[in-house]
């Protein structure tokens, strides 16, 4: 059995978590591959590590009078450090290593170089702590000139450097061009380094663990104490991250897709939790109907109005090409006998509002268009849906008895899932709507 377990930040912010993930590796002989996020927060108000770097090489770029900003910063984030060697007991010293990061940048070493340290020394720590192989990322994980992230090249040297070596700590977030220039992957990016070190090893399992016990089945700001997902499938990931529900990096799920590796989410804080599994596909019922609710706020809904529309051959094209034309990318097309509505994303849309109808007036003759703006959109999500009666009416007759009007009605053609658009100030109220229908009604 071959483990790959990525920490995230939280997970590593103190000596006390650097314990727990620790004690949860050496319970499990399996879990040889371990991908470290840089230090997190330890409390709401704290500062991860890796902004502070982002803060200090600011400092360090700027001139002369920063100098003492940047070297105030630098002294915090090496005492960040300290505080776990110290708190762990590890007769380590990363003096060396804060000399080099001191120069480079003063040498300007780059913005992605400086916050690929966090990673960098939260992993040398851990390698220590565990007595693992440390392998620096930026030997195995490859981009290009252009920092574009090279798939199979990392693919090929990883699973070279990886083939005979028994345990090792490979840090999360960055990688390297070939000439060694130091490149990371967007935020959260460590999810992608799991992922790759997984699909190098042939991996049975990826594990992610962070400070929350799996994917919940609602976000907990709307829905305290919400309940986790027991399994989830990548399409419905795919849904419900789409609509805003955050837990992986969204590019973190293909290299182990394609080889049919599963991830499982877990909470550091509570490893006797199975968490999430993530996977292909499954013949596992959801113990609810749906697996998940998601939504997305700040919604304009454009209605466009013609008699005879339906039998006006190329109609919605022109006015699909209104939008286009002024770069916007709509969410959702309703359209009923003589109306069509588009649905676009507010921000996107406001500076070019009156650009977009006049252009629909020119290119469609409609009779008359409306534009509605502060909409919200609900996706419920499950694979349990295709298979159940009934799942729409539940939906809607929840939804009327807390009085939430619905606007838009999309149900996607794999019945995967079903969008729903609401007035943006009965968002919450949708959700909880939902969730009581098919969660707390069935516990
Ligand atoms: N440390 C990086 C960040 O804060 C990457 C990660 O934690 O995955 O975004």
């Amino acid at each position: 059995m071959k483990k790959v377990v990525k920490f995230g930040g939280s997970s590593l912010a103190s000596a006390e978590q650097f314990r727990k993930a620790g004690s949860i590796i050496r319970n499990d002989s399996a879990r040889r591959y371990v991908v470290p996020s840089a230090p997190g927060k330890r409390n709401p108000e704290d500062i991860k590590v890796t902004d502070l770097l982002y803060q200090c090489y600011k400092q360090a770029i700027l001139h002369d009078d920063s100098e003492h900003d940047f070297e105030e910063l630098l002294e915090k984030i090496k005492e960040r450090y300290q505080e776990i060697i110290d708190g762990l007991k590890l007769d380590l010293s990363l003096e060396g290593e804060f000399r080099i990061i001191r120069e480079n940048f003063t040498k300007k070493a780059g913005r992605d170089y400086a916050a690929s340290r966090g990673e960098y020394l939260n992993g040398i720590i851990m390698a220590a702590y565990l007595g693992y192989e440390f392998i620096d990322a930026a030997e195995v994980i490859r981009f290009g000139e252009n920092k574009e992230f090279d798939a199979e090249k990392t693919n090929e040297i990883l699973t070279e450097r990886l083939k005979h070596t028994e345990k090792a700590v490979i840090p999360g977030f960055y990688g390297a061009s070939e000439g060694g220039k130091i490149v990371t992957f967007s935020r959260g990016g460590s999810d992608i380094t799991g992922s790759l070190v997984a699909r190098a090893v042939q991996a049975d399992t990826y594990e992610n663990w962070t400070d929350v016990s799996g994917f919940l089945i609602a976000d907990p700001r709307i829905i305290p104490n919400a309940r986790s997902i027991e399994v989830i499938t990548y399409r419905e990931l795919r849904e419900l991250s789409y609509m805003g529900a955050t837990v992986l990096h969204e590019d973190a799920i293909f290299p182990v897709r394609r080889e049919g590796i599963p991830i499982n989410i877990r909470n550091t804080n509570a490893p006797e939790e199975e968490g999430t599994w993530i996977v292909e596909s499954t013949c596992q019922k959801s113990r609810y109907i749906i697996t998940g609710i998601a939504g997305k706020r700040g919604f304009c809904s454009v209605n466009i109005e013609k008699d005879m529309m339906n039998s006006e051959i190329g109609f919605g094209r022109k006015v699909l090409q209104a939008f286009e034309d002024q770069g916007i990318s709509f969410e959702h097309v309703p359209s009923g006998i003589d109306t069509m509505t588009v649905f676009v994303h507010q921000d996107e849309f406001m500076d070019k509002e009156q650009k977009v109808a006049s252009a629909i007036h020119r290119l469609a003759g409609p009779d008359a268009i409306e534009i509605e703006s502060d909409l919200a959109l609900v996706a419920v999500v499950g694979r349990g849906m295709k298979s159940t009666r009934g799942t729409a009416g539940r939906i809607f007759s929840a939804l009327a008895h807390k009085n939430v009007n619905v606007r838009m009605i999309d149900q996607g053609s794999s019945e995967l899932n079903i969008i729903i658009g609401v007035s943006d100030s009965d968002f919450e109220k949708a959700i909880q709507a939902i969730y009581e229908i098919f969660v707390e009604v069935q516990l």
